[in-house]
């Protein structure tokens, strides 16, 4: 692959230069040159988005990467059609970051573009129609019919219709047929009409005619006119209200929305006499989709040990890029960072603070909003295009100094960044794997950064090892806080031995006893109880008596999950649904019985326990629309909701004062990950979700059912001893090579023939062994899931030395392996996906 990042000359401003590179959002290893036409060369800037021809039919939206004189040596350069932008939408350190994350993550450019850049700065291209300019009614040789006339008609009013609109005005669906006539009886032209998919937000608003505002008398005489037009005059009294213009002229200039004028029962008739009469005036205004709110509360005072964590971390910053804050559950990470915040906002620069799910991270959102109010912007997973065009367009214009939000965020328009933080710096779901790039929001934001010059604070209670480990060796500042604040004791671990026959129904038997006796006591003395299990649906398995059938996945090699509410067996990795079947589909047996549990059955049987109890279930299931969490975090935090079941969304970052019994309904279940890694995130998940108990005076007591109390893992969770178990994990790590050690690349082959997808993944075992450090290449193995929407897959894990320039020369070698295997006939629809630092 063509190294970009040693191209430094790419911030070069234009002048005199008739040539760009254009980053476009196409899966391909560069950038594009095209001609700068002689009347855009003066506008033509790094950073602006442009119009260009791709191939031969195709239209995109491109980012000018850099200018310069040399004319394309292998085919003519296509001139630039447009410039969508007065100011660049992206800066050169952006550009600088996107050729950074295509070489290290090992993707093009394009599709970091493509990730980077909201949908909605895109174009969209929209079908209409025109009057074709030669038609004449008088001379056509074509009778017309009545649907016919009435489309000529309305061209005759608007230049141009849309099929939208065409649909309207004939008050039909199917005018596909009509228009074609049209076209054929030449009197229509159908058109591409090319347009940025971003439409701001418009209201019609109301104001006084700016000659009345100016002068006393001229009011008066409106009043005057008025008289005895009882419904004119109660509206023009009731916009003075809103708008008192002569103690605040420069409210008129903004008027007030059409429709709140109207609100009050006012007749419309009467507001359109008064605008024909030259009274009011309407005018369109744009409108921020994104609310603005003031700050209404101070940063809390810290207390002693979190002023001295403070008071560590800008100690460290002074000599150290990034530093690790390893705080407790509850020991306040948030307030620490308020004050953080604040002076990096003070001295000028922006911050970005990461969350790995803003929706599941409402209440420090909402604790940062009040005292940051409108300075900061929100960038939510769950926004629209439109949204997410604002968000980006209030950083671009200084509206937005301090930015929350998700992985994403890390491609926002900063050019000034003194601060990022990101927060449950260990969490998993900072790592995106599809669509490319598969990068670490976590390592992106630190190299972000970097870029800028500012410093890094990662924060978390469970650190993730690779960051403890560039701790321990001194590359990161290191802060601890240990205990809780304020008063608020850690929680107290029981561990319940549950049968290892997983057919029985375990609430049926004794051995939920203890966290039944928890649950009992949390709802006596009205306190809340959150009771976590890793699996969604009612139950993992519906399976045959008779003969043993399982639901299978018709697309996938994964067993379908009993949805009981929705009578449906699900496939939790591709989405595909089916109804229950009322026999067993192999045999007719109608012996068909469920096992396991997921959610949906939790929340069932514990409601079935304790009748009294109000349920709340948390999970993808019930979470689809955007307000669902917020919905149930709302009614939880109001104390409507008793006992909390959910999946991982409950574990991060709650905090609630009431909740002093947490269950964790299946420990095993964690420990299942299939990976090097298993133990940590089984420290991990375990530890946060026991975090959430006992967050204020009351101790909290964390239950946790297992087949195997015996196991190592819960010792060290229940002890907290963090340290310890890191060192134990890295004498495996050491031993057989794996991250923090060495640096992981997954390759993962796919095809739909399994057997072309296996040779595939062999031959490029062959060739990556002799570039693989000590020639360590696993595999290729079958995916924890062989066969995913029918494609099939192998993995291979090529470890790398993590000294000097390995990666640089693996990642060349690599492009070239692929590239000469995909030149091979039988391998042409094999895809390769590389995946750098997988998790
Ligand atoms: P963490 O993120 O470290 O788990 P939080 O930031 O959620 O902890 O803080 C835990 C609780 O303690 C929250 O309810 C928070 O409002 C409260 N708290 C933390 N620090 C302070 C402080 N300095 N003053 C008042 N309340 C605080
Ligand atoms: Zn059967
Ligand atoms: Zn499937």
């Amino acid at each position: 692959m063509e190294s970009l990042f040693a191209d430094h000359d790419f911030f070069d401003k234009s002048s005199g230069n008739n040539f760009a590179d254009i980053i476009l959002p196409v899966p391909i290893p560069r950038m594009f040159t095209y001609k700068i036409p002689k009347n855009l060369q003066s506008q033509i800037q790094i950073g602006l988005r442009v119009i260009v021809q791709f191939g031969k039919k195709k239209v995109l939206t491109g980012i000018i990467g850099k200018v310069h004189n040399k004319p394309p040596q292998a085919y003519e350069a296509k001139p630039i059609l447009d410039i969508l932008d007065h100011q660049p939408s992206v800066n050169p350190l952006q550009i600088r970051f996107w050729v950074w994350m295509a070489e290290y993550y090992f993707c093009h450019i394009g599709e970091v573009m493509h990730a980077a850049l909201p949908s909605g700065f895109m174009l969209s291209s929209e079908s209409k129609i025109q009057l074709n300019p030669n038609f004449d009614v008088e001379s056509s040789k074509y009778p017309l019919d009545v649907r016919e006339e009435k489309i000529l008609e309305a061209l005759e009013k608007k230049d141009e219709l849309s099929y939208e609109e065409c649909e309207e005005i004939l008050g039909m669906k199917t005018i596909h047929p009509i228009l074609k006539s049209l076209v054929a009886k030449e009197a229509i032209l159908i058109f591409e009409r090319v347009q940025e998919k971003y439409t701001p937000k418009v209201e019609t608003r109301v104001r006084l005619n700016p000659d009345i505002v100016a002068s006393k008398s001229a009011l008066e005489s409106v009043f005057e006119a008025v008289q005895g037009k009882p419904k004119q005059e109660s509206i023009l009294l009731k916009f003075l209200r809103d708008v008192p213009v002569f103690q605040r002229p420069q409210l008129n200039e903004k008027g007030v929305d059409k429709a709140t004028l109207l609100e009050e029962g006012d007749s419309e008739s009467s507001l359109k006499t008064l605008i024909k009469n030259g009274v009011f005036e309407t005018f369109k205004h744009v409108v921020n989709r994104i609310e603005e709110e003031a700050a209404e509360r101070e940063a809390s005072e810290l207390s002693s040990s979190q002023q001295a964590a403070f008071e560590e971390i800008k100690t460290h910053f002074e000599s150290k890029q990034t530093v690790l804050l390893h705080g407790v559950t509850g020991s306040g990470k948030t307030e620490i960072y308020i004050k953080l915040i604040q002076e990096v906002l003070e001295s000028g620069s922006q911050v970005l603070l990461l969350l790995p799910e803003i929706a599941l991270t409402t209440q420090i959102v909402g604790r940062l909003k009040q005292v940051f109010g409108s300075q900061m912007g929100v960038y939510h997973s769950k926004y629209s295009d439109n949204e997410r065009v604002e968000v980006w367009n209030g950083v671009l214009s200084g509206r937005f100094s301090f930015v929350v939000g998700v992985r994403s965020s890390i491609f926002l328009p900063f050019d000034s960044l003194g601060l990022v933080i990101v927060d449950e710096e260990h969490e998993p779901s900072y790592k995106q794997f599809d669509p490319a790039p598969r990068f670490h929001a976590r390592d992106a934001a630190t190299m972000l950064a970097y870029f800028h010059q500012a410093r890094t604070l990662l924060g978390s209670a469970t650190p993730s090892f690779e960051s403890y480990a560039n701790a321990t060796q001194g590359k990161y500042g290191y802060v601890q806080i240990t205990h809780r604040f304020g008063d608020s004791r850690l929680p107290e671990f029981h561990l319940a031995n549950i049968p290892s026959d997983r057919k029985k129904n375990l609430l049926k038997l004794d051995s939920t006893r203890l966290l039944r006796e928890k649950i009992q006591n949390a709802l006596e003395n009205q306190q809340q109880v959150i009771i976590f299990q890793n699996r969604r649906g009612y139950s993992p398995y519906v399976q045959c008596e008779d003969c043993s059938w399982t639901g299978q996945c018709v697309q996938c090699d994964v067993s379908l999950t009993y949805h009981q509410f929705a009578e449906e067996l699900r496939c939790h990795y591709c989405g595909y649904k089916e109804k229950i079947p009322q026999a067993c589909p192999a045999c007719g047996s109608s012996q068909l019985t469920t096992q396991g549990m997921g959610t949906e059955r939790i929340e069932e049987s514990l409601s079935m326990l304790f009748p009294e109890a109000r349920m709340g279930r948390m999970d993808l299931d019930t979470t689809r629309n955007k307000y669902g969490y917020q919905r149930l975090l709302d009614e939880f935090a109001a104390g409507q909701i008793d006992i909390l079941v959910g999946t991982q969304m409950i574990t991060k970052g709650l905090d609630f004062g009431k909740v002093t019994v947490v269950g964790i309904w299946d420990g095993d279940r964690i420990l299942n990950f299939p990976d090097f890694r298993a133990g940590e995130r089984a420290y991990q998940q375990i530890t946060q979700v026991a975090g959430r108990a006992g967050r204020r005076d009351i101790q909290g007591q964390v239950v946790i059912q297992t087949r195997d109390p015996e196991k190592d893992i819960y010792e060290k969770v229940i002890k907290g001893d963090y340290f310890e178990f890191f060192r134990q994990e890295m004498i495996d790590r050491k031993k057989y090579y794996y991250p923090p050690f060495v640096k992981l690349v997954k390759i993962i082959t796919r095809h739909a023939d399994a057997k072309v997808a296996h040779k595939a993944a062999h031959a490029l075992h062959l060739q990556m062994a002799n570039i693989a450090v000590k020639k360590i290449v696993l595999g290729p193995e079958k995916g924890i899931i062989a066969r995913i929407k029918n494609q099939y897959q192998f993995e291979s894990l090529i470890k790398l030395d993590k000294q000097g320039n390995t990666q640089a020369v693996f990642k060349e070698s690599l492009a070239k392996i692929i590239e000469e295997l995909q030149a091979v006939p039988e391998f042409r629809s094999v895809r390769w996906m590389v995946d750098v630092d997988p998790s």
